[in-house]
């Protein structure tokens, strides 16, 4: 079932069609049983590492990880239901959602009426299988169709099942990978995609797609910020990341959690903790020019966020992502399969996120040399680079703006909210200046006291 062929049409999709290529790479993950750890896990981050160079790291079972403990690895190699005749009723080797993940292994005996507690359906989605986990009791069970297990329940009547998970829990490792592209600076620019759900689409492949077409875009780009993309699976993934890598922490300027963006629904950023760090102001920014559909603030809940974000830690992380966790019918069942996203959702995502680190990675601070009255601009030859008549009016005003604005307290995106004028021509019309010495980097931080 576990079918991860090199796709040959991935790579032949790569450079023009970045919405297809993703949706081609997370139809070769989809079949993989990723889960909190195990061999998929490692298997899908080896597939990713033909496209970008991922590292892999193994936290051995048993390492402390702030106020946890890296568990027992969990594996699994079939699990069924079979009645008298060997035919299977369930079958793991059908979809690997029919096991709850992190069941203990069992062979039994049993009869339908047995079983029944132990099966997990939809009954309002009949035809979907739900997706469950159990890791943290001795709890076993299976999730079928509501269609299916009514045809069984009419079938089977009271004769004997033959009940199989052939998995274990052992020593090993939980698996997590990094993607590190240095910039020209140390200070690091995070992204961070959970890896721990079997067949789903939109949670999370979708995003580990997008991660990892980002990585290769910016790989060939040249970039003021390192790049840090992190895979590993969901809470405990990232507590362990964290915990692993918490004296580095410091380096990291802006991150990003990137889930749920291959389905339909318009794009939504979730702010820091922080709630106006930089990545959020520009978040915002991207919201009031249309690229990102709604903002929502900080809360405790959803996904990693809760650990990036957790008092001790306070990365100045957002969150990406279209539909809401739980918000939609398809989450967390067979529901969220490739037809649920899109390569078209898929590209507007990715675009996203190049806007939102384009920001990022030019929202300088600058320090005006000249701010006693306005400087003569005509000497400098200034007006002369203006280029087309068309945009001078507007270049000029951006001059004027920054030329005010740029005493080492406001970055680029502040100057934007004040004066109203776009990030891009206040970024071109620094730079400008810049060329003629007529301001200066300001060695001072921009965080997130800035607001205006
Ligand atoms: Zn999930």
């Amino acid at each position: 079932m576990q079918n991860t062929q090199p796709s040959t049409q991935v790579m032949a999709a790569d450079a023009a069609e970045p919405g297809r290529w993703m949706h081609q790479l997370a139809s070769r993950l989809f079949p993989i049983h990723r889960s909190m750890s195990g061999e998929g896990n490692r298997e899908t981050l080896r597939v990713l590492n033909e496209y970008v160079p991922v590292k892999i790291h193994e936290v051995p079972t048993g390492t402390p990880v702030f106020d946890w403990t890296v568990p027992r690895e969990w594996s699994i190699r079939d699990a069924y239901v079979a009645d008298d005749q060997g035919r299977r009723i369930i079958d793991y080797r059908q979809s690997n959602l029919q096991i709850v993940n992190g069941s203990n292994p069992l062979r039994a005996r049993m009869t339908w009426a047995e079983l029944k507690p132990r099966i997990h359906t939809l009954p309002e989605h009949p035809d979907w299988i739900p997706y469950r986990t159990d890791f943290f009791t001795d709890g076993w069970g299976f999730c079928m169709s509501q269609r299916a297990f009514d045809h069984a329940d009419g079938q089977v009547g009271d004769r004997q099942l033959e009940v199989v998970i052939d998995a274990s829990y052992a020593d090993g490792s939980l698996t997590y990978g990094e993607v590190f592209l240095p910039g020209k600076t140390d200070r690091e620019l995070l992204l961070y995609a959970h890896l721990c759900h079997p067949s789903l689409a939109n949670d999370n492949l979708s995003g580990i797609v997008i991660a990892t077409r980002l990585a290769r875009e910016l790989a060939s780009a040249e970039r003021y910020y390192s790049v840090r993309i992190v895979f590993a699976p969901a809470t405990l993934g990232a507590i362990t990341w964290l915990a692993i890598n918490e004296a580095n922490l410091s380096r990291i300027d802006h991150g990003l959690i990137l889930t749920l963006l291959g389905d339909r629904a318009p794009l939504s950023y979730k702010r820091s903790r922080r709630a106006h760090a930089v990545v959020d102001r520009a978040a915002e920014y991207l919201h009031e020019a249309g690229t990102i559909g709604s903002l929502h603030e900080f809360s405790p809940l959803g996904y990693d966020e809760r650990q990036f974000c957790s008092p001790g830690i306070d990365l100045p992380m957002g969150r990406l992502m279209r539909s809401e966790h739980g918000q939609f019918d398809q989450y967390h069942s067979s529901g969220d399969d490739l037809d649920f996203i899109t390569p078209r959702a898929l590209e507007e995502s990715l675009d996203a996120c190049r806007s939102l680190i384009h920001i990022l990675e030019n929202n300088r601070t600058y320090q005006n040399r000249k701010p006693k009255g306005e400087p003569q601009l005509g000497e400098y030859g200034i007006y002369r680079a203006f280029g087309k008549a068309d945009d001078r009016g507007q270049l000029q005003e951006a001059i004027l703006w920054l030329l005010n604005l740029t005493d080492g307290t406001n970055d680029l995106l502040s100057i934007s909210r004040r004066s109203g004028l776009p990030f891009d021509l206040l970024d071109r019309a620094a730079k400008l200046l810049l060329s003629h010495d007529l301001i200066v980097h300001s060695e001072e931080s921009y965080d997130d006291c800035h607001i205006l």
